[in-house]
C-alpha cells in the first residue's frame, strides 16, 4: 500500500466506521453464527495473489458484520457495556500511526508523560483521593489493558510487601501461609489473578455477604483473626465497588480498616461503576477510597474510551515496582538512573505497551466529560424508571438494590421461568441479556450502559420481555 493508497483507503474506512455506527441500531444484536461457520467462509490457505482494499472492506460487511455481537447496539443490555466514541477511535488510530513502544520513558518520553498526566486528570475528574496522584509522596497510576491485569498487579504488589520482597528471591517458599479474602460476588478475575500469583483455593477465604450482596465485615474480621491465630498471614483483601452480578458495593471504609489492622493490602475493583464518579451526585461510589492501597476502574466500559483502557492507581508505588521491576542491561537508561523517570514496564505484566493515553487525551480535550456525564445520568434514570415498570407488572421481583444502571429481575414463577424467559428474549436477536445467579435465584441482568441506548430502546425491549414472559404463577400474589 503506497502512502496515497493509504490515504484513500483510510478515508474509506473512516466513512465505513461512521456508517456502521449510524446503522448499528437497525441490525440484529446477535448473529446466527455457530462454531466453525465463519471459518467455513474463509479460504483455508493464505492468498497467493493480492486484492484491492475495497474487497477486504466489502468482506467486513459480508463476513464480519453479520457474525458479531453488536456491542454498540442500543438494545445491548448484556454483560457490562464496552463503549467507544469518535475521538477515542481517532486516538486509537493515532497510536497505531505513531507505532511507538512505550515500555520505558526513554523509549518514548511523550507516551509515558502524557499517560501519567491522564491518570492525574482522571483522578481529579473522578474526585479520587490525593494519595493516588503522582504529586503525593508514594502514589501514581498507569493504564492497564483490563481490570483483570490491574487486580493481578495489586496481588503481586501485596505479595511482595507481605513477604518483605522475599518472593523475588526464594519464590514459593516465602508464600506459605498467605491468605486472601473476597466475597463470592467478586469478579472471577480475582481468583484467576490469585491463582496466577501462586495462591491456591485453600488460601482464599470467601467472606459471607449480606442481603444486598455486600461483604459482611464482621465475618471478615473473624476470619482474619482466626487465620492469624492459626499462624497464617492475611495479605490481600479484594473489595468490589459495583459487582458484576448485581452491582453491589462492599463497605470499603470499614473493610479497609479491618484489613489494615490485620496487615493486608486492600484493592478495590470498580471496573464498571467507578466511572460513575464523573457525575458529582454519584461520587458516593468513591466512599472509603482514601483508606485503600490500590484502585481500578475501566473507562472502556462506561466512558466511551475504546477497549482497552483500565486505570489502575496505587498509593504505594514502591511495592508495585518492588514486585515488577527487573533491570537487564539492555533496559538501563540515564533517565531512569539519574532522573527517577517512570518506566511503565515496571507497573504492568508485559514489557511492551501501546500509546493508549491518546484515547483519553483526544476525548477529554475535544468532548470533555459532559457527554459521559449526560449518558451516565440518563442510564441511571432509565434504570430507575424501568424498575417501576417491572414492579407494576407484578410477575417479577427485583432481586438486588439498583442504585446505578443494573437491574436484576427474577420471574416469580421461579428459576425455570426466568431462564426460559432469557432464552426466548435472546432468541429474537432483537436484544441481548445475560443471566446470573444471586444466592440460588436465577436473574435476568438488565445492564443499561450502551452509548446509543435511550428511553425508547428500554421501553421497546421491556414490551418484548413482557410479551415473552410466562403469566403470573397461580397461587402467588
Ligand atoms: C468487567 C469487570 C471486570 C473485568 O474487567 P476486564 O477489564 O475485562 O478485566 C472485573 N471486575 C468487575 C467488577 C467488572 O465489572
Amino acid at each position: 500500500m503506497t502512502p496515497d493508497e493509504f490515504r484513500a483507503n483510510g478515508y474509506a474506512l473512516i466513512d465505513w466506521i461512521a456508517d456502521y455506527l449510524g446503522r448499528v441500531g437497525t441490525l440484529p444484536v446477535t448473529s446466527e453464527a455457530h462454531p466453525g461457520s465463519i471459518r467455513a467462509q474463509l479460504p483455508a490457505h493464505p492468498p497467493e495473489t493480492t486484492e484491492p482494499f475495497e474487497r477486504v472492506l466489502h468482506d467486513l460487511d459480508r463476513i464480519v458484520v453479520p457474525n458479531i455481537t453488536h456491542w454498540q447496539h442500543p438494545n445491548f443490555f448484556a454483560y457490562f457495556p464496552a463503549n467507544i466514541s469518535f475521538p477515542s477511535i481517532l486516538g486509537e488510530l493515532a497510536s497505531a500511526g505513531l507505532g511507538v513502544q512505550g515500555m520505558s520513558w526513554v523509549t518514548s518520553p511523550a507516551c509515558t508523560e502524557i499517560e501519567s498526566v491522564m491518570l492525574d486528570w482522571m483522578a481529579e475528574l473522578l474526585g479520587l483521593p490525593e494519595r493516588f496522584r503522582f504529586s503525593s509522596a508514594h502514589g501514581g497510576g498507569v493504564i492497564q489493558g483490563t481490570a483483570s491485569e490491574a487486580t493481578l498487579c495489586a496481588i503481586l504488589a501485596a505479595r511482595w510487601l507481605a513477604t518483605d520482597g522475599a518472593v523475588n528471591h526464594v519464590g514459593a517458599a516465602s508464600m506459605t501461609g498467605l491468605v486472601a479474602y473476597m466475597t463470592s460476588q467478586a469478579h472471577a478475575s480475582v481468583e484467576k489473578g490469585l491463582r496466577i500469583a501462586g495462591i491456591g483455593t485453600e488460601q482464599i477465604r470467601i467472606v459471607p455477604h449480606d442481603h444486598f450482596f455486600a461483604m459482611d465485615t464482621d465475618a471478615l474480621d473473624r476470619m482474619m483473626t482466626d487465620d492469624r491465630s492459626n499462624g497464617l498471614i492475611p495479605f490481600f483483601v479484594n473489595l468490589t465497588n459495583g459487582t458484576t452480578s448485581s452491582m453491589a458495593f462492599d463497605p470499603v471504609e470499614r473493610a479497609a480498616e479491618i484489613a489494615h489492622l490485620h496487615g493486608a493490602w486492600v484493592h478495590v475493583d470498580a471496573a464498571m461503576s467507578g466511572i460513575a464518579a464523573l457525575v458529582p451526585e454519584y461520587r458516593w461510589v468513591n466512599n472509603g477510597l482514601e483508606h485503600v492501597d490500590s484502585y481500578a476502574t475501566n473507562p472502556h466500559k462506561w466512558m466511551g474510551i475504546n477497549f482497552d483502557c483500565d486505570l489502575f492507581w496505587t498509593a504505594h508505588r514502591s511495592a508495585l515496582l518492588g514486585a515488577l521491576s527487573i533491570l537487564p542491561e539492555y533496559l538501563r537508561s540515564r533517565a531512569l538512573e539519574e532522573h527517577d523517570a517512570i518506566d511503565y514496564r515496571d507497573w504492568q505484566i508485559p514489557l511492551g505497551r501501546r500509546f493508549r493515553s491518546l484515547k483519553l487525551w483526544f476525548t477529554l480535550r475535544t468532548e470533555g466529560v459532559r457527554p459521559a456525564q449526560h449518558m451516565i445520568r440518563e442510564h441511571v434514570a432509565l434504570t430507575q424508571e424501568l424498575s417501576q415498570w417491572v414492579i407494576a407488572d407484578g410477575r417479577f421481583e427485583i432481586a438486588a438494590p439498583h442504585p446505578l444502571n443494573l437491574l436484576c429481575i427474577a420471574h416469580r414463577g421461579g428459576n425455570a421461568s426466568t431462564d426460559a424467559l432469557i432464552e426466548r428474549v435472546n432468541a429474537t436477536r432483537q436484544t441481548l441479556f445475560t443471566r446470573t445467579v444471586l444466592d440460588h435465584t436465577s436473574v435476568l441482568r438488565w445492564s443499561i450502559g450502551a452509548r446509543q441506548t435511550h428511553r425508547e430502546h428500554v421501553a421497546e425491549t421491556w414490551k418484548l420481555v413482557q410479551s415473552l414472559a410466562e403469566p403470573h404463577p397461580v397461587g402467588i400474589q
